[in-house]
């Protein structure tokens, strides 16, 4: 099985470029997830255990389901540290852009990254990477996950053997929630023969998916029962579903970060669907609504983010966004789903 993804003067690049810098940091895109964090913590791990000062910034919070992260607490935030995050910025001379594949996925950090004098190292799986005067992108949108890359580089590099469990836990999370748990993009055989080596750190994969995905509080649960009950639309001739959260009902629901994470995913189990779409209101701006889609099959969700919600993403899991109202989100998302009926129909 080959692991390496990197050619020979690829890796050679990217270990000089690692060897010359002494202050790195390690980013991901806004609202970042279980891969995002996961590639920027193990990231993280290695190039300390190579004895460099290395530092993770994000844009803003990370779920509640993601706080047993290993030196999760270390990680600088840009909007509450804005000023910490931006002196780390200028003072880098390597900065690691992971899980994202455009400047503007880091939202208001962008002029912070994009300013900084420091060489970029891009590692991602989305499609059509646009970073200028990037050192080095290695952009692999078939890879399940970043996460996945991440230790594949580190393969590559020599650094397996001194992987340490919480090192190799961080690396296990990604993979395991930008698949579902395994359930989808996850047919590489690669995938499993990383997972065998994970083990051999003894992760506690169990305890890593109760972490994850059981972890609800009494709250969140009562309003995703709500809305899959209350606000599901289903277009059952279209095969399509959407619903629309407003910021009023997070509030009523006591909403934090990472509640509905996923959701958008439960009604694909309902017999025939294609699409499902979440319209959800942005907590503190007024006219930002933040859309996810996931589809099934060959259905270009990523298509209908890119054409209808400013966004994009994968074959079958993309985002976007409204600069509008919920009524707003809603009439455009039912514009997409007609638009797309015959092949929704199929
Ligand atoms: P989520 O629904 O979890 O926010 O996003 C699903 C996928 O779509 C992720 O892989 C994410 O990176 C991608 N995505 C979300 N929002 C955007 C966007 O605005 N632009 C692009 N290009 N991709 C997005
Ligand atoms: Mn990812």
């Amino acid at each position: 099985m080959d692991i390496n993804i990197l050619t020979d003067t690829e890796a050679a690049m990217l270990q000089e470029l690692i060897a010359a810098s002494n202050h790195i940091v390690i980013c991901g895109h806004k609202s970042p997830d279980g891969d995002a964090m996961g590639a920027c913590l193990g990231w993280r791990e290695y190039l300390c255990s190579l004895g460099k000062d290395a530092v993770v910034v994000l844009p803003d919070a990370y779920p509640d389901f993601l706080h047993w992260l290993p030196n999760s607490e270390k990680i600088v935030r840009f909007d509450k540290n804005q000023e910490r995050a931006t002196k780390l910025f200028q003072e880098a001379d390597l900065v690691c852009c992971l899980d994202f594949n455009a400047p503007n996925r880091v939202e208001d950090m962008e002029k912070a990254l994009v300013s900084s004098p420091a060489k970029v190292l891009v590692v991602d799986h989305h499609l059509q990477p646009s970073f200028d005067d990037a050192s080095l992108v290695v952009s692999r949108p078939e890879a399940s996950s970043t996460c996945e890359l991440i230790f594949r580089l580190v393969w590559q590099l020599g650094g397996f053997e001194s992987m340490s469990r919480k090192w190799a836990s961080c690396i296990y999370c990604g993979m395991m929630t930008d698949t579902g748990g395994f359930t989808y993009n996850s047919t590489d055989p690669i995938i499993y023969f990383i997972i065998g080596e994970l083990l051999t750190k003894h992760i506690d994969k169990d305890k890593i998916y109760r972490n994850v995905f059981n972890n609800y509080s009494s709250w969140a649960m009562r309003f995703r029962g709500y809305i899959m009950s209350q606000k599901l639309n289903v277009l059952d001739d279209l095969h399509a579903t959407f619903y629309a959260v407003s910021r009023r009902e997070m509030e009523e629901f006591h909403f934090i970060k990472g509640d509905l994470e996923g959701l958008v995913n439960e009604p694909l189990r309902i017999k025939g669907v294609k699409m499902s779409i979440s319209l959800r209101e942005d907590v503190e701006r007024d006219n930002l609504v933040w859309v996810s889609l996931r589809s099934v099959d060959d259905f270009p969700c990523n298509k209908v983010a890119q054409e209808y919600f400013e966004g994009g993403g994968h074959l079958n899991a993309s985002g976007g966004r409204v600069n509008g109202t919920i009524a707003d989100a809603i009439e455009i998302a039912k514009k997409a789903i007609y638009a797309y009926a015959e092949l929704l129909k199929k």
